[in-house]
This record gives structure tokens, C-alpha cells and sequence, in this order.
């Protein structure tokens, strides 16, 4: 038996615990995993509040990310005692998840831990890390060099907002941060950013096209934040769109596009090719100071999780929540 925060609909009474539950409750697969330590990202708290659709099997583990070591398998790429790091495939939305203390999955979705960090810095990164070095990669693929001007990062005192100043701070960047949280300044710029303007001006509806700020962007936002963001890209820039905190709508005009050559790349973790995935944990590896890592992280344990996610939607956390499962 073991411990997991489990999901669970009856007609439309939506419950949400923590178990102890037998292995033999875990789904098929081929490999599995001693969970040391799990995350709480924006889709997590989605699923534990049940504010949107993001479970689509019942009973469900959630949390689509985890970090642990291989506790048995038959797949010849991951012997037993392995570290091993998952992120998304539909972990904690279709297949039991991360935050439990077992987790039953095909070896094909792990990626090896990589040796700088522990199972809790990989999820102190999480998903929300691994998906702003996503943005930055595709940043970077697309041409854009801190010479060629600012960065801007949305939501910057959330998960991937952080992860991201972080990082494209240390490559050298300029980072415009965008946060509605001005009372968190002083955390902002103490990850590197050099500008901080107020979520209000970019929050509203805007013009089709306005003054140049920024030759790349960041967004996690969505709505009318990620149509003015692309408004005022600089000319040849590259917008990345991974979120939708704000709203799912994109209530922009081609004028960004037409005019200025802008491109919007669409960011997606959850079936990320894993070529691009080990990429992009290989960056993590190299980019992203870890002392700057354990001031993003805070720390709870599985019975925290409820009111943490709550929180989170609530706009009352700052940085990365790692869950350590065992605690
Ligand atoms: P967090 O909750 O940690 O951060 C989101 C941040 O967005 C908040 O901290 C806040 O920042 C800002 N924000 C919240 N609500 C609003 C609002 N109504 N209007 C404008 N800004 C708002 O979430 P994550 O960083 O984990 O995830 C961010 C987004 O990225 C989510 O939509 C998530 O689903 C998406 N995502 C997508 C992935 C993909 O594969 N495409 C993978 C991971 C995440 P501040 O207070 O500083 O303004």
C-alpha cells in the first residue's frame, strides 16, 4: 500500500482525497517508479479543483509531473534504482500521476534524471521549468539573440514566469517582466529582471499594432495580454504562447504578423517529441543557477495539496510548489 491524493467523480460530486492505495491500482506499463517528489503546476490545480476538464478518467491520480527512482522494469532502458524525471503524456489527466508515492508507466515517457540535479530540483522545476526552457529553446531556434533587444515574460511571478527570467537572464537578456503582483518586485528583479512594468498595461484591448518594446516574448497568459504582447514585438520577432492563464481566447489581428514579420510559436509540454525534451533538460542542466532555483521553490507535502492548489488559482503563490510525496 501506498500513499496518493486521489480524484474521484460520482454523478457530479467531484472528491478530491488523500489514500492509501495496492499497486494493483496503477495502470498498465512497463516500468515502475518510487516517487521521491511530485509538482504543483497550473494544470494540477485545475485538476484538483476541478475547475476544468483536465481529468478525463475516474478515479485519478493527478499531478503530471514526478521525479524517483526505477523501482522495477522490464523496459532495457531503465534498470532499477535509476533516476528518472516525467513530465505530461497525459500523466494525471489520463493515466494515474505524480502524486502518489508509486506511479505505474510506460518507459518511453521517462527521461533520465540529469546528474546536477536531485529528484526535488527537477521538480522544483517541474513542468512549468521545463516547458519555459521550451519557450526559450524555441526563442533561440527562431533566430533570437540577446543583441537583437528585450525579452518579455508574462505572468513572471508564476512557475514558468520565473523559471524563465531566471534563465534568459543569466544567457544575457534584457527581461521586460509583466506582473500583476507589483508588491512582488523586489522578487522579480532578484531573478534578474530588468524592467517590471503592470499587468493593467497590457491587460485591456489594444491596438492592432504599437511601438516596438521587445524582439521576443514569453507568454503565459493568453487574451488580450498575448495580443498586445505580439503588438509590440519588434520587427522579425518571435512570440512563444505555452499558457492560458488569463484566458483561452486570442482576440489579436494579423497586423503584427503582416507588417513586422512577427512569428507566434505554439509551445506544448505535454507531447513534446523526446529529443526536444532531453534538450531541453540538458539546458536546464547548464542555464539555470540553482541557487536561484531554491529561491523560486517552495516546499509542501501531499496533505498540502488541496489548499495549495487553491492557492495557486487564487493568485496567492509565487515561484514553483515541489511536493515531496513521502512527507
Ligand atoms: P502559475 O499559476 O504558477 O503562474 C501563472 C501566472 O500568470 C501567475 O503567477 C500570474 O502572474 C499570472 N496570471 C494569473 N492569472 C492571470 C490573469 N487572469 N491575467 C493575467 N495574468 C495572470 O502557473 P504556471 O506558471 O505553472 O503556468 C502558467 C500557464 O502556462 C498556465 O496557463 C499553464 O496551463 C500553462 N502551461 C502550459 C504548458 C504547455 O505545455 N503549453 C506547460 C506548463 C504550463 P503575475 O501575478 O506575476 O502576473
Amino acid at each position: 500500500m501506498f500513499k496518493s491524493i486521489l480524484i474521484n467523480k460520482v454523478d457530479s460530486d467531484y472528491q478530491v482525497s488523500m489514500v492509501e492505495i495496492n499497486e494493483s491500482s496503477l495502470p498498465e506499463g512497463d516500468v515502475v517508479v518510487d516517487v521521491e517528489y511530485s509538482s504543483l503546476n497550473y494544470k494540477d490545480a485545475l485538476a484538483i479543483t476541478g475547475k476544468s476538464p483536465v481529468v478525463r478518467r475516474f478515479p485519478m491520480i493527478p499531478g503530471i509531473d514526478f521525479a524517483g527512482t526505477v523501482a522495477s522494469s522490464s523496459n532495457s532502458d531503465f534498470n532499477v534504482g535509476m533516476p528518472v524525471v516525467l513530465n505530461g503524456w497525459g500523466v494525471g489527466e489520463t493515466h494515474m500521476g505524480g502524486l502518489a508515492q508509486k506511479a505505474r508507466i510506460n518507459g518511453e515517457w521517462l527521461v533520465p534524471l540529469p546528474e546536477v540535479f536531485s529528484a526535488k530540483q527537477a521538480m522544483a522545476i517541474g513542468t512549468a521549468g521545463y516547458t519555459a526552457m521550451l519557450c526559450i529553446l524555441a526563442l533561440e531556434k527562431n533566430g533570437i539573440t540577446p543583441e537583437r533587444g528585450k525579452i518579455l515574460v508574462t505572468g513572471a511571478t508564476g512557475g514558468v514566469g520565473s523559471v524563465a527570467v531566471t534563465i534568459l537572464s543569466k544567457l544575457g537578456y534584457q527581461v521586460v517582466a509583466l506582473t500583476g503582483r507589483p508588491e512582488e518586485s523586489e522578487y522579480v528583479s532578484s531573478l534578474g529582471a530588468a524592467a517590471i512594468i503592470d499587468r493593467s498595461e497590457l491587460s485591456a484591448p489594444g491596438k492592432a499594432i504599437g511601438k516596438e518594446r521587445w524582439i521576443g516574448v514569453v507568454d503565459v497568459v493568453g487574451s488580450h495580454v498575448l495580443a498586445n504582447a505580439c503588438a509590440s514585438t519588434a520587427y522579425g520577432g518571435v512570440v512563444t504562447a505555452c499558457g492560458l492563464a488569463g484566458g483561452m481566447d486570442f482576440p489579436a489581428t494579423v497586423a503584427p504578423f503582416i507588417l513586422r514579420g512577427v512569428s507566434l510559436i505554439g509551445i506544448d509540454s505535454v507531447m513534446c517529441p523526446k529529443e526536444k525534451r532531453l534538450e531541453a533538460w540538458r539546458r536546464l542542466g547548464q542555464d539555470l543557477e540553482l541557487s536561484k532555483l531554491e529561491n523560486i521553490t517552495n516546499e509542501i507535502g501531499l496533505s498540502g495539496i488541496i489548499q495549495a492548489a487553491d492557492d495557486l488559482l487564487s493568485g496567492k503563490i509565487r515561484g514553483r510548489i515541489v511536493v515531496d510525496v513521502n512527507q
